[in-house]
This record gives structure tokens, C-alpha cells and sequence, in this order.
């Protein structure tokens, strides 16, 4: 067998251990007789694992009592008009910070559903930036306050949060979560797609403070109501079972092999600044996001040539380090090293990199 380094920005590589247990657990889950992708999730025994994920993910990350955990399906991108429909209802009004190209997605369907501000945007500098805030532009009346924390395609990430006072702060933390410790009492809801740094595609976890779970909009789909999934526990309809019970088992190794998300973040830095410290000295490659807003998943960079670049991503792949291209709309190389990618992983890419800028000078 013959495991390649996967630096896809999602879905994404699962540390191996998990896909061990999960192949281990496959025909017949807890003497069960069953795999969990067959079984019925009203069962006690699929029960005990939602209910274990649940409160894995709340030990793991500190999540104070007031905030429900949601296991819901749609991605990231459902929530883009999720949070609109059941955040917008007193004045109509929210915030965004235009960092990348979901927020924007996200900015522009809010739109739909209410007035919305961009309250500041990084596009005139290619999103390589996280853009400076000033605070007075913030509307006191917003319903709630957007960001993108870590942009996925662009490689750069929130190191300070917004002071938003009274208005709650919402964020899409699809490719940092469980990167690393974050205070979730700063925040009225968190949302992530899972498929960057938790579970296989087809959950997406949603964390919002208990007072926020009010009344949406008129109209609002069922399915797309908060209270919906909050009333019912994430049981209203199937839940996504399967991925679910992956991230259970991804909790787990984050809980008792890594140690918890300090113990994760020093890796994650410590494997970031590897890579970024070969970017800072190399003379062939360049690193795109800015210094103070540098991502550590997502490290974008480019040679400055664009059949270079396309030789590298060529000759990477086929030494065994895949999906280096970046996004389709920015171009360039991408290396997105979220948890599960071993320190080993970046070492050898960066020893790569070092042997092709030498063959190609
Ligand atoms: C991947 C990603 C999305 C889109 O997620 P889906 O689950 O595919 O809808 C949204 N926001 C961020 C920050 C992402 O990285």
C-alpha cells in the first residue's frame, strides 16, 4: 500500500489511524452485526454515538453550556442563508467583512434577506490580506456581525477578532476549526462545513448560543430553521450518520493521541512555519498571503511563472504530494497541512521544493 501526502483544501486527508479503526469497525460496529452506515439512527446504539460526538466536540473545544452544537447537512454554503434567515429578524440589518470568496458568497446571500453592509474588503489587494477594521464603519443596529476566519483559497486568516460590542459575531470556520483553541463565548454562532479538518463530507457542525435560536424569518423552510435541528436534537430528519460517527472517532484522536487543541496547535504552527520559513529564504518560490495574515492551513504560493508553477504541481504529484494546484480561480500552488497531515509530510515537501528550486534555477 501506498499512501500519498494530500494537501487537498478539502475533502482532506484523515489522520490514519481513524480510517484504521473505521475499517476495523466497518462489518460489525460494537457487536452490532452492522456497519454504522446501515444502521438506523434512532437506534441505542447509533444514539450513544451522536451523543458522543457531541460531547467530545464540547470538552474538546470548551463550549460553554448557553451554545447548542448542531449536526446538520447542506456545507458551509446552506449556512450562508441559514444564518440570514434566523439571525436577520429584528432589524433587518447585518455586517460583513469581505476577506475572500466565501465571505463574499456569503455577504452576497445575506443580501437577499436583508440589508447588508461590507463594512471593509481586502479584493483591491487580490484578498492577500485580511483587511483592516474600523470600528466606526460597524452599525451598532446590526443584527450580527460576519466574517470568514481562516480563507481557505487565499491562505490568510484572523489573528484579532472584531470588537462588535453588543452585536454578535458570526463566523465560518470551516478550514481552522479544531486548528487550534478559540474562545467560543466570543462569538453568537460558529459554522463549518467538516470536510476540511474534521470528517468526511456531508456534515456541517453549527455551534450557536442558545438566545440566538429565536423566530426566523417568514417563510423560512423548515429544514432551514435553527430551532428545527435545536428542538430535536439534530434528529429531526437523518442526520449524516457516517460522518458523524468519523467525527467521533477524529475527536477521539484529537482528545487522546494529539493531546487536545493546544497540543494541536503547536504542531500546526510548528508545521506552518516550516513551510513559511522555506518561502521567506527560497529565491524560486514566493509565498502569496501577507506576513500578518498568514493562514497555517492554508499556505498559498507561486513561483511567479505560470508553466513553472504547473511543472511543479506536475512533478510534486507524481513524487507523491497531490492536489498542490491552487484554487481554480486564484491559480498558483496551494499546500493546505490542516491536522491530519503529519509534520513528516511537510519536512519531505519542503525538501522537494528545495530540490526543484535547485533543478529549475
Ligand atoms: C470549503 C469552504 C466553504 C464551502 O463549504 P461547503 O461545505 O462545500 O459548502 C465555505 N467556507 C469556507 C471557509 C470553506 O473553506
Amino acid at each position: 500500500m501506498n499512501r500519498v501526502y494530500n494537501f487537498s483544501a478539502g475533502p482532506s486527508m484523515l489522520p490514519e489511524s481513524v480510517l484504521l479503526r473505521a475499517a476495523a469497525e466497518m462489518l460489525d460496529y460494537e457487536g452490532s452485526g452492522q456497519s454504522v452506515m446501515e444502521m438506523s439512527h434512532r437506534s441505542k446504539v447509533y444514539d450513544a454515538i451522536i451523543k458522543g460526538a457531541e460531547s467530545l466536540l464540547r470538552e474538546v473545544m470548551e463550549i460553554p453550556d448557553n451554545y447548542k452544537v448542531l449536526f446538520l447537512q447542506g456545507g458551509a454554503s446552506s449556512q450562508f442563508a441559514m444564518v440570514p434567515l434566523n439571525l436577520m429578524t429584528k432589524n433587518r440589518k447585518a455586517d460583513y467583512v469581505l476577506s475572500g470568496q466565501f465571505s463574499t458568497k456569503a455577504y452576497k446571500e445575506a443580501a437577499r434577506f436583508g440589508d447588508c453592509k461590507v463594512v471593509a474588503s481586502s479584493k483591491e489587494q487580490n484578498f492577500s490580506r485580511i483587511p483592516d477594521l474600523d470600528p466606526k464603519e460597524f452599525r451598532p443596529d446590526a443584527d450580527y456581525f460576519h466574517i470568514c476566519m481562516n480563507n481557505t483559497i487565499y491562505g490568510t486568516v484572523f489573528h484579532a477578532l472584531p470588537e462588535t460590542g453588543d452585536v454578535p459575531l458570526v463566523a465560518d470556520i470551516s478550514s481552522c476549526i479544531l486548528s487550534r483553541p478559540i474562545d467560543v463565548s466570543r462569538f453568537g454562532v460558529l459554522y463549518a462545513g467538516a470536510q476540511k479538518n474534521v470528517a468526511p463530507a456531508g456534515l456541517t457542525i453549527v455551534i450557536i448560543r442558545e438566545d440566538l435560536i429565536g423566530e426566523p424569518q417568514e417563510k423560512t423552510p423548515t429544514m432551514f430553521m435553527y430551532k428545527t435541528h435545536a428542538e430535536s436534537d439534530s434528529m429531526y430528519n437523518t442526520p449524516p450518520c457516517y460522518s458523524i460517527y468519523m467525527c467521533k472517532l477524529v475527536l477521539e484522536w484529537l482528545k487522546n493521541e494529539v493531546g487536545g487543541l493546544k497540543a494541536m496547535e503547536k504542531r500546526n504552527v510548528e508545521k506552518a512555519a516550516l513551510l513559511y520559513d522555506f518561502l521567506d529564504r527560497s529565491k524560486l518560490f514566493k509565498g502569496c498571503a501577507e506576513k500578518e495574515s498568514r493562514s497555517i492551513m492554508n499556505v498559498t504560493f507561486v513561483t511567479g511563472d505560470k508553466d513553472l508553477d504547473a511543472k511543479f504541481v506536475q512533478e510534486a504529484a507524481a513524487a507523491g504530494f497531490v492536489n498542490l494546484k491552487g484554487h481554480r480561480s486564484v491559480g498558483g500552488m496551494r499546500a493546505s497541512i490542516y491536522n491530519a497531515m503529519p509534520r513528516e509530510g511537510v519536512e519531505k515537501l519542503v525538501q522537494f521544493m528545495e530540490n526543484f528550486e535547485k533543478e529549475n534555477a
